[in-house]
């Protein structure tokens, strides 16, 4: 790739964690970086996911960064406008948009082992960068289950991550696929708009009640002249769900009394018995994300929805079937089936120093040193990587701690490379990653997503959960607050990088 631009940091995307990787990288001091985003605007997921009622379900004061506080946050849990708002904004506060190329979709990267670098190319031309961060989001990717005869259907079919606000549901008879987090909350925007609204539910969610309520404006001028309080709120948010930890990786049994309420939350709407057993769940509150709505119960109970319990089977013209062989004809069909979330999308495209792809080397599960480096694949991280995601808490958080686990890499590898001891890579040790993995898989065993009695998204095709973190946000911010050289292989190449092989010097 000679001749081709080269960036000290290419950052894959611009949602939290690549916007968030931009300021610390200026923080550090480096401004010789480039993030690359295949859209034309900021703001990953709280972009994509315009559909009626998004919104977050961690109150904003915590779900967003702890070094660009809003205290003009105007409900407890922000909708996605206002998140996309606040992202927009923390890309002009800090400087970040020359940085940012738009409509540059990643196609592939890959490392070149003797000029210990990584060669990109983008739908808009190629890079080369010393590092990679790789923050495509765990949720960006929509899934669309196979379903025989979807292509035979004439009617408008769309993802909840891919709304079209141009087609118009009044009066029509509209399909809900799935009941997770976005389904819950479109099921109660849309219902009072369509004719007919059939909801065809695999699994029933268990769902609390929403403490939502608007911030009021004494509240936002205190926040804003007296930061102390501001703080104070997120800290307090912040505690109160790492003491919830402890019931979700170690005493599952404690969640009984959150299922009591959560079953009291549907009793006192639901009335029909036949409704209440199809939206009773029969695993532990916990296993799957808890979700949180006043307002999906009373929608279930109106005269102009059905809910499905047995799943969508198949398509036969315009007429969805169910597993159990009922048919309902419709006009639409939604999708909130949810993403690629442990065959994530952009690990194909990402060739390491063996010559085989991310998504080959994860092809028994997804696993990475300290959820961010993989061996193989030196000088890449991933934001939101293997057994980082949460249950309870705000991911914002885990990618803050990763990033400061980006910034000490980066300060590492500036130490190995100083004076004339020319080039250097890191590469995570395969015997760190097996450790880190072992102690991670075995934190789960006593876990309610593994103990629970569910299927979820968590589980990767081999049963193995690779996506959540088993402990509080506390202890991952310690273990990521260092890198431990003792984990990594150093990889040299001479100073005039392209004229021999890279030694690697262990
Ligand atoms: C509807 C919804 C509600 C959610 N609610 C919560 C919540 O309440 N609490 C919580 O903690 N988390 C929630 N999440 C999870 C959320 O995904 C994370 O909190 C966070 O926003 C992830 O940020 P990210 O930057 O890692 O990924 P994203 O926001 O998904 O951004 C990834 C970016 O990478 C870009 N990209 C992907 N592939 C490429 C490529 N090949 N080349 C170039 N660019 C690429 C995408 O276009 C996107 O802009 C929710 C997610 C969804 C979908």
């Amino acid at each position: 790739m000679a001749g081709h631009e080269h960036v000290r940091v290419a950052v894959i995307g611009s949602g939290f964690g690549g916007l968030g990787a931009a300021v610390r990288l200026r923080r550090a001091g480096i401004t010789d970086f480039a993030v690359l985003e295949r859209r034309d605007s900021v703001g990953g997921t709280w972009r994509d996911n315009s559909y009626p009622g998004c919104a977050c379900d961690v109150p904003s004061h915590l779900y967003s960064f702890s070094f660009a506080p809003n205290p003009d946050w105007p409900r407890n849990f922000s909708g996605q406008e206002h998140i996309r708002a606040y992202l927009e904004k923390v890309a002009d506060t800090f400087g970040l948009r020359p940085h940012i190329r738009f409509d540059s979709e990643v196609l592939s990267a890959r490392w070149d082992t003797e000029a210990l670098h990584w060669e990109i190319e983008t739908a808009r031309g190629a890079l080369t960068a010393d590092m990679l961060v790789s923050a495509t989001g765990p949720l960006s990717d929509p899934k669309i289950p196979d379903i025989p005869g979807l292509d035979g259907f004439t009617g408008k079919v769309f993802h909840s991550a891919q709304w079209d606000h141009d087609y118009d549901l009044r009066g029509k008879r509209v399909a809900m696929i799935g009941t997770g987090a976005s389904a819950i909350q479109i099921v109660p925007s849309i219902q009072p708009l369509v004719d007919r609204l059939t909801l065809f539910q695999r699994t029933p969610p268990w769902v609390m009640p929403r403490m939502d309520r608007e911030i009021t404006r004494a509240e936002r001028w205190l926040h804003a002249k007296v930061p102390p309080t501001r703080a104070l709120r997120r800290q307090m948010l912040w505690l109160i769900r790492e003491f919830q930890v402890g019931a979700f990786t170690k005493h599952p049994a404690q969640l009984g009394l959150v299922e009591k309420l959560a079953r009291h939350h549907m009793t006192k709407v639901v009335k029909d018995p036949v409704l209440r057993a199809k939206l009773t769940p029969d695993y532990r509150i916990g296993c799957k994300r808890i979700l949180l709505s006043n307002t999906y119960y009373p929608a279930l109970v109106k005269p102009n929805v059905d809910v499905v319990a047995s799943g969508l089977k198949e398509v036969r013209g315009n007429t969805l079937v169910a597993a159990d062989g009922t048919g309902t004809e419709v006009d639409a069909v939604i999708f909130g089936t949810g993403f690629h979330v442990t065959d994530m999308p952009v690990a194909q495209r990402i060739t390491g120093a063996q010559g085989i792809t991310l998504a080959e080397a994860w092809k028994d599960g997804m696993e990475a040193l300290r959820g961010s480096t993989a061996t193989g694949f030196p000088n890449f991280m991933t934001v939101i990587g293997p057994n980082t995601g949460l249950g309870n808490s705000s991911m914002i958080l885990m990618i803050e701690a990763q990033l400061n686990y980006m910034v000490d890499y980066l300060r590492q590898l500036e130490t190995l490379t100083a004076g004339s001891a020319g080039r250097a890579a890191l590469d995570a040790r395969p015997e760190a990653v097996r450790s880190w993995t072992d102690h991670v898989q075995r934190r789960m065993t006593r876990t309610v997503w593994n103990t629970g009695g569910c299927d979820s998204w968590y589980l990767d095709a081999n049963g193995r959960n690779t996506t959540v973190w088993p402990g509080t946000t506390g202890e991952f911010r310690k273990v990521t607050r260092n890198v431990d050289l003792a984990e990594y292989e150093v990889l040299r190449a001479p100073a005039r990088s392209g004229q021999r092989k890279a030694e690697a010097t262990r």
